[in-house]
């Protein structure tokens, strides 16, 4: 079958890829799309180490074509998802108190195990999430990543309906936030941004403030206009918007780190302690987390912006994404 698989210089080769049979607790899915998110290019440029072999992808979506004798959660038919967080232990603290996504011995899709940009991908069955009824497929491998990502930040920020929540980064990852956030949690939105077309379409989208911190002090505005933002979301990978994020809420609020820039950030301690402000990071999100976020696409709340591509395109999507020339998702169809 046919796979994206990391070479050895890099780049990513298309080839066939034998696949083995299943295990116990296994099931085979025919991939029907996968998204292409930045941390596929950073597995291949090895920026979490060598992955020379490794098959990429976990936006994975498909239906499920075999499955072992021993497996009861999934059926021949179903149509599943293949995430990054593709298996955890299933027994430490982490996996038993709802917080899966921080157990030590997970494994993730396209980076420990083969992933789903391919034919087809073996999946641990009782991980893979069903992709309910309803939802386009190819929006669902969006959700996959992205979209539950975003649910889950604004979940760690703690937003009641009617509060006001900041947004840094109105990219695939803010863009989707900023939906969750008005059109499931009732939150008003401020979408801070550098590009103005990005802010644009925040606010096509229904943010209720735009502020580009080229040209505006985002901090002051935000402290001025509604009294500080109740939390932020941080998306962007820049260190400046995780200080900006700190000074634009006010006492009490939360400041939630999904962007992954190399460097520290600057934080007051007298802001912190006097301010009583949080400070979380948020990974992905559970199995539970991605029902929930697939079940709000599905009723139409949230609407992922994805372009199909063929899997050949791989190598060409990085390197535009590289050079930030779309806005969106890129999601690879198998069926081209
Ligand atoms: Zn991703
Ligand atoms: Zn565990």
């Amino acid at each position: 079958m046919k796979a994206a698989v990391v070479t050895s210089d890099q780049k990513v080769e298309v080839r066939n890829k034998d696949i083995r049979s299943i295990r116990s607790g296994e099931a085979l899915v025919d991939v029907e799309f996968c998204g292409v998110c930045h941390t596929d290019l950073h597995v291949k440029n090895a920026d979490y180490g060598d992955k020379t072999g490794v098959t990429l992808g976990h936006e994975g979506i498909g239906i499920v074509k075999e499955v072992a004798d021993d497996v009861s959660s999934l059926k021949v038919g179903d149509r599943v998802s293949i995430a990054w967080f593709f298996e955890g232990c299933g027994h430490c603290e982490y996996c038993v108190n709802g917080r899966e996504t921080l157990c030590r011995e997970v494994k993730n899709a396209g980076y420990t195990v083969d992933g789903a940009m391919a034919e087809q991908c073996i999946v641990t069955a009782d991980y893979a999430v069903k992709v309910p009824e309803g939802l386009d497929p190819a929006a669902a491998s969006s959700v996959t990543c992205a979209g539950v990502t975003t649910y889950k930040a604004i979940k760690e920020a703690k937003v009641k309906p009617g509060q006001w929540i900041a947004i840094y980064g109105l990219g695939g990852l803010g863009n989707l936030a900023l939906q969750y956030a008005k059109n499931v949690f009732n939150a008003k939105v401020v979408a801070v941004d550098i590009n103005d077309s990005q802010l644009e379409l925040a606010k096509e989208m229904g943010a209720d403030l735009v502020i580009n911190p080229l040209n505006e002090n985002a901090e002051e505005i935000m402290q001025d206009k509604v009294g500080g933002a109740h939390a932020a979301v941080v998306t962007a990978v820049a260190k400046s918007a995780f200080n900006s994020a700190i000074d634009c809420v006010r006492a009490g609020g939360v400041v939630v780190a999904v962007g992954l820039p190399p460097e520290s950030m600057d934080l007051s301690i007298p802001r912190l302690v006097l301010n009583g402000i949080e400070v979380v990071g948020s990974l992905v999100g559970t199995r539970e987390d991605l029902r929930e976020a697939f079940e709000f696409a599905a009723e139409g709340l949230v609407v992922p912006k994805v372009e199909k591509r063929p899997i050949e395109d791989i190598n060409d999507i990085f390197e535009e994404m590289q050079e930030g020339k779309f806005t969106g998702r890129m999601v690879l169809d198998m069926s081209l």
